[in-house]
């Protein structure tokens, strides 16, 4: 059985374990950088990015994540998760410099959409997936390709929700937060981590 990793610092945590375990994955709580050692990609999941980002920096994950990101090491940024992997971070509500692993060339544009009580459901259609995915969004970002090398596979009206950078992947929605485990397969598929159902 693959051992996926999922960020256990903060946010959303137990859903991605529930989702990875139903299929088939062992899953690794990383919270030291020893716990990246046995893993064959990991999630960062939603959160909050700027306690992330100090707790990342806190227990010496950063440095280690950025390493691993650079070498190809799959890597999945769910809402806040996404904002950790971004090069360029905006903020809509107001003008903070903050920090990220600056992987992917990706400008994420944080709480885009709006206040906790504008977070919304969509039903999205998904490059990969037959049938439409309902996206679960809570104080997301928007996430703007910065170079022709990043995939959009997903868009609601505004702009751009589903990212691919060769190893690194960026949802602004929450795919955990559905019972449906397709998005977490169609990565994990993606990287031969688990094996194609078709
Ligand atoms: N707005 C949060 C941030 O930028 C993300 C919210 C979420 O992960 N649901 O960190």
């Amino acid at each position: 059985m693959p051992t996926v990793g999922v960020l256990a610092l903060q946010g959303g945590v137990a859903e991605h374990i529930s989702i990875l375990t139903e299929l088939g994955c062992d899953v690794n709580e990383v919270r030291t950088p020893d716990e990246l050692e046995s893993i064959s990609a990991i999630i960062l999941p939603g959160g909050e990015s700027t306690t992330l980002i100090s707790l990342m920096n806190r227990w010496e994950l950063t440095r280690p994540l950025m390493a691993m990101g650079e070498a190809g090491f799959p890597i999945f940024g769910t809402c806040a998760g996404a904002v950790l992997l971004s090069k360029e971070i905006d903020e809509k509500e107001h003008e903070v410099k903050q920090s990220s692993l600056g992987l992917a060339d990706v400008k994420a544009v944080r709480n885009y959409f709006g206040r906790q009580t504008s977070s919304f459901v969509e039903s999205i259609d998904v490059t990969g997936l037959c049938e439409p995915f309902i996206g679960v969004f809570i104080r997301a970002p928007l996430l703007l390709p910065l170079s022709g090398s990043v995939e959009v596979l997903s868009s609601v009206e505004d702009g751009p929700v589903l990212l691919r950078q060769n190893n690194l992947w960026l949802s602004s929605f929450h795919p955990e937060l559905t019972p449906d485990s397709r998005i977490h397969r169609l990565f994990l598929e993606h990287h031969g981590i688990l094996k194609g159902s078709g």
